[in-house]
């Protein structure tokens, strides 16, 4: 049983029942999940944990609602040591969360997990969602296992690898000519006019706990430790603020000791609301035109951009900013010296980090986790022409050995 009390408001802390709303009637703060705390410790154990499908249901005393059937198996992904990268970095112990290995290839099938599960229990049966791509092909993907119809609403630019990873699972995709934020004031509408799940929108407080699960893993894969430090790539702010979220509920529940974890944020400099607000030491997150070729990051009014905000702070991270050229140098760095092959939003996330550690943000004697939250093969386009064949020759062994003269022989 979800161990669930109420939906609480953020900003006022005025409660309501579990429905399908997403904002506060009285002052429109977000809606969040209240749990029933002591429950919950009651009720679980890292031996229970342990006993779980290897998904992130090993967790739904954690989450607001329960395991459905026959989903496709969401979560559980690999912890890597990354001795190499940490050694380019000038850094000691970091470990990937190596995303990219979920059903669509991305940490969005976590949220979307939860909020399609929610959705069955409102009863709704059309799922629908803004996205900046990994959430649409999330969404396309777990509806067509559910047998339930999707409608997708994505920019008009997105990457055309997310457009048919979305079409391909039978999704109806509508490419709207605006960008992100264009298109989530359309699905805000369209929500008062049709009795759909928007994942996003109206079931986002359920859509958002899915992220928590990224810190569940992160603790129980470590051995039931904290890492020192996570570095967490930055859109609506819901994954980084949630990640948080999720350590110190492990520790609130008794499941970790005291957890002290400075959380950083990585954003791309064609749209950085978040880093900006940061640099300037301001509390107002200021809406930006994105234009990155991280577009999954690409949205220019965040929803928790002031919550990212207030975490990092709050735990004593940073916040920075990365070149497209950057991004492009991150992804090659991560899939060189580790052998994962992260989209843009993971080159943000390693140049982000190469930044931190050299302002020395990040530091040598802190154990480091980086979030790579998409797979490369997503935003091959982004790589541009540098990567390609190293040479093309005749099929001849003269035409190789005058190609490579000093390969080994
Ligand atoms: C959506 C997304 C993010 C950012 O998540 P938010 O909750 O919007 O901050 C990070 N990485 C990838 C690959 C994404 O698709
Ligand atoms: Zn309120």
């Amino acid at each position: 049983m979800a161990l669930v009390d109420a939906l609480r408001c953020r900003e006022c802390g005025r409660t309501y029942e579990i429905s399908p709303r997403y904002a506060c009637e009285w002052c429109f703060g977000p809606l969040e999940v209240a749990y029933d705390y002591d429950a919950i410790a009651a009720a679980v154990t890292r031996e229970s944990i342990a006993t779980g499908p290897p998904t992130i249901w090993r967790y739904a005393d954690l989450l607001p609602v329960e395991e459905p059937t026959g989903a496709l198996p969401v979560g559980w992904t690999p912890l890597v040591r990354a001795d190499r990268l940490a050694e380019a970095l000038g850094l000691g112990e970091v470990w990937v969360k190596d995303d990219t290995r979920n059903p669509t290839n991305s940490f969005k099938d976590r949220v979307v997990a939860v909020a399609l599960a929610k959705a069955l229990d409102f009863g709704l049966k059309t799922i629908a969602c803004a996205s900046t791509g990994n959430l649409a092909n999330a969404v396309a993907g777990a509806s067509a296992r559910a047998g339930l119809p999707s409608y997708v609403f994505v920019p008009a630019d997105l990457e055309p690898a997310k457009v048919r990873a979305t079409a391909v699972y039978g999704a109806t995709v509508v490419a709207v000519d605006g960008n992100y934020d264009d298109v989530n004031r359309l699905c805000a509408e369209l929500t008062a006019e049709h009795p759909w799940a928007f994942v996003n929108v109206n079931v986002r407080p359920f859509y958002a706990e899915g992220s928590k699960t990224l810190a569940f893993e992160t603790a129980e894969q470590l051995g039931w430790q904290a890492p020192d430090h996570v570095v967490v790539p930055v859109g609506s702010g819901a994954l980084l603020t949630k990640i948080d979220r999720g350590f110190e509920e492990l520790t609130r529940v008794g499941l970790l000791d005291e957890a002290r974890v400075r959380v950083s944020g990585a954003q791309a400099a064609g749209c950085s609301p978040v880093a900006t607000a940061f640099a300037e030491g301001t509390d107002t997150v200021r809406p930006v035109k994105p234009s990155t070729i991280a577009k999954s990051l690409a949205i220019g009014d965040p929803a928790d951009g002031v919550y990212a905000l207030d975490t990092v702070r709050r735990t004593g991270g940073g916040l920075v900013s990365v070149t497209d050229d950057e991004i492009r140098d991150g992804i090659g760095l991560l899939a060189r010296t580790e052998g994962i092959f992260g989209e843009t939003a993971a080159g943000v996330t390693i140049a982000s980090l190469r930044r931190l550690a050299a302002e020395g943000v990040v530091r040598p004697d802190e154990r480091v986790v980086v979030y790579v939250t998409g797979h490369g093969l997503k935003t091959l386009d982004a790589l541009g022409e540098g990567v390609g064949p190293t040479a093309t020759i005749q099929p001849t062994l003269d035409a190789f050995r005058a190609a490579f003269p000093t390969a080994q022989r």
